[in-house]
């Protein structure tokens, strides 16, 4: 089957090949996860919540908002699991921001019928028919504007809001309009970021030049990535939160006494084991959480 591609295994590939070989090639599993990864999680799946509650003409208060992100930490947090990378940050802390982001982005768009909802994350994808591999997304939330535009809406829990230059050329939501294009061929789209931290909102359009340039370019990278065989490690400041950093050897800041060989790594040693073949395919990614329970929120 041919391989699947994503914005996130492509930005991680860029990042630092060892990552990507460890997360795709010997699909190490990942013991632990960033709170600031869980925290925009959980934001995200409540917020989606909230727009399928809203499609059905129900808008939840916000306390029932803000209840059900408290409901879904106490559920889901597991100390062992969720590692938090910045000292001295407790996790009332991140609780608080959750709660900021969610209030924020409430009280800017309630009661919620500026536009219409056409998709609640959506997997969309497109073909290389040249190559045979896919590149594939799921869109935070899909809008059909009262202009008569679609939006490709994305949600940020990060703590800066990028230039207006940076976001003209990020790829992620550009990768997501190639796809969605072929659906919508006449119908002009834009992208759009709700930068929850802040309540501050940013757009952004292309072209049809600058998609055809993307998507070369994006068949450049998978072809470099289809051929690599090394997989070297690029530490960054990244290693920090990086979910292999107590594995890998080459981790940012790791004394060298304190690194193990490769035969005391339990999880990939496992893994490399499991994975005779030196490159196979990057697996398709998993698929889409469960659909909301409607009467949670
Ligand atoms: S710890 Fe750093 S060098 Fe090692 S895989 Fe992770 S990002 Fe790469």
């Amino acid at each position: 089957m041919p391989p699947v591609y994503s914005h996130s295994r492509l930005a991680c590939f860029e990042d630092c090949p060892k990552r990507f070989h460890y997360r795709y090639i010997l699909k190490v599993p990942a013991e632990t996860q960033s709170i600031e990864g869980f925290v925009g999680k959980q934001v995200h799946e409540v917020l989606e919540r909230l727009h399928r509650f809203v499609q059905q003409g129900l808008v939840p208060s916000l306390d029932k908002v803000l209840l059900r992100f408290r409901a879904m930490w106490e559920e889901s947090y597991d100390p062992d699991q969720v590692r938090i990378v910045r000292e001295g940050h407790s996790v009332e802390h991140y609780v608080d921001f959750g709660e900021r982001c969610l209030r924020q982005f409430y009280r800017l768009h309630y009661p919620f019928d500026a536009d219409e909802t056409l998709g609640l994350e959506e997997r969309i994808q497109y073909r290389d028919p040249e190559h045979g591999w896919r590149v594939q997304g799921f869109v935070d939330r899909i809008v059909r504007a009262r202009d008569g535009s679609i939006e490709i809406q994305d949600y940020k829990t990060s703590r800066r809001i990028p230039s207006q230059k940076r976001l003209d050329a990020d790829r992620q939501l550009a990768l997501y309009q190639i796809a969605l294009r072929e659906k919508h061929p006449d119908t002009p789209i834009r992208l759009v970021w709700h930068y929850l931290t802040f309540g501050a909102t940013r757009v952004s359009t292309r072209t049809p030049d600058q998609l055809d340039a993307l998507r070369a370019e994006i068949a450049d990278l998978i072809q470099r990535i289809e051929s690599e065989e090394r997989f070297e490690a690029r530490p960054s400041a990244l290693c920090d939160w990086c979910e292999y950093r107590d594995a890998c050897p080459a981790a940012r800041g790791k004394p060298k006494a304190a690194v193990e060989p490769a035969a005391a790594q339990p999880a990939i040693a496992r893994a490399a084991a499991r994975s005779p073949a030196p490159k196979p395919a990057p697996a398709a990614p998993a698929e889409p959480s469960a659909p909301s329970q409607m009467d949670l929120l």
